[in-house]
């Protein structure tokens, strides 16, 4: 018996106890897919299904065809819907479908070629499924569409779903003569299937993971554009509102494609790129190969867009695009290395948009649609590390979030940096060179950096990627006649103190009228003197981490930051004020900088403030320490100069995009009865923003503000609006403002709307989740705390991947007292919850805890 027979005696010896296991086992477990990766390959798909029109099922068959090596019993995955017949390499053949697995016998399994026949029927729902239908309000139209990520491949027809069992597909849709059929592949064909229907045919795809596969069947409409760009299709009432968007679109997609292929080295992967606007899309995209799906509200603004919205719809075109290299024709191995494809894609969004918008200060833009957003998350004990750990599939929703989304690319643009730009390229080239069609892992990607850098990156993988938290950085420093003597930087970890990152960055000693010195530094220990830094004149602050290479929080020594807050609202380097802000903001949430000083020091600086997006984050952190972290007092001590300013810029600043913000600003601060007076004249046309026309959200968003505040003419203002929007949109945002009512009978109705899965569609119930814990509510609300944690495991069960964390959000963001904050956490001391759940309510009520304490050294 040589080695190799021994381990595989020794394996298959324990696959009996696994599959009993597995069995045992609902989703697909880590165990199953290994197990199942080790003998299968080769696998294809032949899949057809019929739509019917109003019908809760759609029926399909599937041939699957694979190739194994040895032939103990077989778990094929399927839940929610039902089997028809089955046969197995020709022989019809009994099976057993449970615990979402149909589990095929050895008798009837081969080593070499199998093929297996099912049919069988899906359900077909708003909500709560793998296949989705979305009734168009507007014109009646019906449209049905898929969303497998991560593991719903298997709500919808039996399949092995795991990413790397990747395969090939053949997919044949029948549906309503009149419906366009999209999916992965381009249309081999369309034949008539009968008097009403039509078959339509797509090329057998490359091989791709289950999870992007996809198909959207409806009266679509491929919007005419400039001939030989990306095709972008639309549901027919949404065309004309499609038109104008388009060119962009089309542009910065052709512009993407371009951009990646010379980047990546790689030419595009698939055979064609369409785009498909979906309605009501639970996420903002999905990059299935070939066919990205985009939520329509995303791309087609219901609100009045602002430069940097457009923008941000380029990051997310960009975003998806680049998937189709990273996620789609490299797949990570498991969803323990979701970041590996959300980082990335998020990461090259912006390198491929700093190279088309030069101007745009881009990187200034990643840093405040990133860093904030993960840091928040970082700091807290829920915080899990850049690569989770996912022993199931059906876990593997909960690792969607800010750490793969906001860390990762936060990860990668220090590795970039310490790399330098070329080696970064040429290890991200070699990569997909020696994965293509195929999966792989984060070490994967770490060797690849390291040949072709040829330095080791283990303790940069082992600190960045293994493990969670963020380096909190201190920078001590002092000058003797007026020359730096000594500038010392050192590092802890948090939540553990004792951790140490290995760390580069760019510190930057300001003169306030002469020219800055800026010095590189990296920070491989606890601490370390920065050498180049001495005999350099005194500055009059210092900041360590100036351009954001590095990622981590860095908060100004006492002398900096009392020359900041002096001099920030003036300070002409935009990236440096703005990561300033960011920083000074910091020290609030750490409560050691009273929020009053900083809403003092925003009032003073805002008129003034040119940058929108700046502005912008300015003004949410104004309107949430006025209603967070300051008493009742305070709030409306300081609240009426904002109201008045937010009125004054609306209608008077020079730029449309400030007038924009600060109308959104009123929007959300208005709370006296002057501030929604003017909310009142906004929606009547008494008052105007100059150069925009409201749009339908504004005008909901308005009447949403007037609702929660209880105003006594919000009745008649929501009827009125109701009449004179009777849109499918308008449905859901008038839902949605509903749920901003302060009555205890209304909160009942809605809470019990959330939990079943036959209500309303479910990005309705997301629109409404924030109205419902709207922040003046908290005492109406708090009896739905307890609730809404208890609510968890269904959440996670039946809801799509972020509707978990915006429900947490929101149902914990709406509280500030102690008592709630008391609840949550006697609840995770007693609750028996999955970990994951666990630590997704640990992450959320880091802010509660924050306030509290914030409100406790600061009560003024
Ligand atoms: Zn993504």
């Amino acid at each position: 018996m040589n080695w190799t027979a021994l381990v595989l005696f020794i394996f298959v010896g324990g696959i009996g106890c696994a599959l009993a296991q597995d069995q045992d086992v609902e989703g697909v477990s880590r165990r199953l897919a290994r197990e199942r990766a080790g003998r299968i390959s080769d696998v294809r798909y032949d899949l057809s299904f019929t739509l019917t029109p109003g019908a809760p099922t759609v029926a399909g068959e599937v041939r699957i065809r694979f190739s194994l090596t040895r032939t103990n019993p077989l778990l094929l995955d399927f839940r929610q819907g039902r089997v028809g017949a089955v046969q197995i390499n020709g022989v019809t053949s009994p099976v057993v479908l449970e615990r979402g697995h149909l589990e095929l016998f050895p008798a009837s399994l081969k080593r070499g070629e199998n093929e297996i026949r099912i049919e069988f029927t899906s359900p077909v729902a708003a909500a709560g499924t793998a296949i989705h239908r979305f009734q168009d309000r507007d014109d009646g139209g019906e449209y049905i569409y898929t969303l497998f990520v991560p593991m719903d491949a298997s709500m919808a027809f039996p399949c092995f779903d795991q990413p790397d069992l990747k395969a090939r597909f053949k997919l044949a849709v029948t549906a309503p003569r009149s419906w366009t059929v999209v999916s992965n592949g381009p249309v081999e064909s369309v034949a008539e299937a009968d008097a009403e229907q039509s078959r339509t045919v797509f090329g057998e795809t490359q091989p791709i993971s289950t999870y992007l596969l996809a198909f959207a069947a409806g009266p679509f409409r491929k919007l005419e554009g400039a001939p030989g760009m990306p095709s972008v299709y639309a549901r027919a009432s949404a065309a004309e509102r499609a038109a104008p968007e388009l060119p962009r679109l089309q542009e910065i997609t052709a512009r993407g494609t371009r951009y990646f292929a010379d980047y990546f080295a790689q030419p595009f992967p698939f055979p064609k790129y369409d785009t498909v606007l979906i309605p009501g899309l639970a996420y903002s995209g999905m990059e299935h190969a070939g066919a990205t799906f985009l939520r329509e509200e995303a791309v087609l603004f219901r609100a009045a867009p602002t430069r940097s919205d457009r923008l941000r719809r380029d990051i997310l075109v960009l975003h998806e695009l680049a998937h189709q290299w990273f996620g789609d024709l490299v797949t990570m191995r498991w969803f323990d290395d979701l970041w590996l494809k959300e980082g990335f894609a998020q990461y090259m969004a912006f390198h491929a948009l700093d190279s088309f918008e030069p101007g745009e200060n881009v990187w200034k833009r990643f840093y405040e649609s990133t860093k904030p957003a993960a840091y928040a998350i970082d700091a807290t004990s829920g915080a899990t590390p850049i690569y989770q750990d996912i022993p199931n599939l059906q876990d593997a929703k909960s690792a969607y979030g800010a750490i793969v989304y906001s860390k990762a690319p936060g990860a990668l643009k220090q590795l970039a940096y310490v790399l330098g730009e070329e080696m970064f390229r040429d290890g991200l080239r070699l990569y997909l060179e020696e994965h293509a069609y195929a999966s792989a892992e984060w070490n994967d990607l770490m060797r690849a950096f390291e040949r072709v850098s040829r330095h080791s990156l283990s303790a940069w993988a082992d600190a960045w990627i293994r493990r969670r938290g963020m380096p909190q950085v201190d920078v001590t420093w002092a000058c003797r006649d007026d020359r730096v003597e000594r500038l010392t930087l050192s590092q802890r970890g948090i939540p553990n103190a004792g951790d140490q990152w290995p760390l580069a960055m760019q510190i930057v000693l300001d003169y306030g009228d002469q020219e800055p010195v800026r010095l590189h530094a990296g920070l491989n220990g606890r601490s370390m003197n920065v050498g180049a830094a001495a005999g350099k004149p005194c500055p009059r602050f210092v900041f360590a981490n100036d351009q954001d290479f590095a990622y981590g929080r860095f908060l100004l020594d006492d002398r900096s930051r009392e020359e900041v807050m002096r001099r920030i609202a003036t300070m002409p380097d935009l990236f440096l004020r703005t990561l300033l802000w960011g920083s000074l903001w910091e020290s609030v949430r750490e409560a050691q900088l009273d929020p009053r000083r900083y809403i003092e020091l925003a009032a003073g600086a805002l008129p003034h403030e040119t940058d929108e997006t700046l502005a912008r984050s300015l003004l949410a952190r104004v309107t949430t320490a006025l209603r967070r972290y300051v008493s009742d007092e305070t709030r409306l001590q300081l609240l009426p100069a904002f109201e008045t300013m937010a009125a004054e810029q609306m209608t008077q600043s020079d730029s449309l995009d400030l007038r924009i913000v600060w109308f959104r600003a009123l929007q959300d601060l208005a709370e006296t009865p002057v501030g929604l007076g003017q909310l009142k004249n906004l929606l009547s046309g008494r008052l105007w923003v100059p150069g925009i026309e409201l749009r339908m959200l504004d005008r909901w968003n308005l009447v949403t503000a007037i609702i929660a505040m209880d105003d006594p003419d919000a009745p008649a203002i929501f009827n009125a609006e109701r009449e004179r929007d009777s849109s499918g949109d308008g449905l859901k945002y008038a839902y949605a403002a509903l749920a901003a009512r302060a009555d205890a009978d209304s909160k009942a109705q809605f809470f019990a709307d959330y939990l079943r899965t036959d209500s309303n569609p479910e990005d309705w119930l997301e629109q409404s989740l924030r109205p419902f814990n709207s922040w003046n509510q908290s005492e109406l609300t708090l009896p739905y705390l307890q609730k809404a944690l208890d609510a968890l495991p269904q959440i996670k069960t039946d809801r799509k991947i972020f509707f978990l964390e915006n429900w947490l959000d929101a149902f914990i963001h709406g509280q500030r007292s102690q008592e709630a904050r008391d609840q949550v956490h006697r609840y995770l001391d007693d609750a028996r919850i999955d970990r994951d759940l666990r630590l997704k309510i640990l992450e959320t009520v880091d802010e509660l805890d924050r306030t509290v304490a914030v409100r406790h050294n600061f009560p003024d």
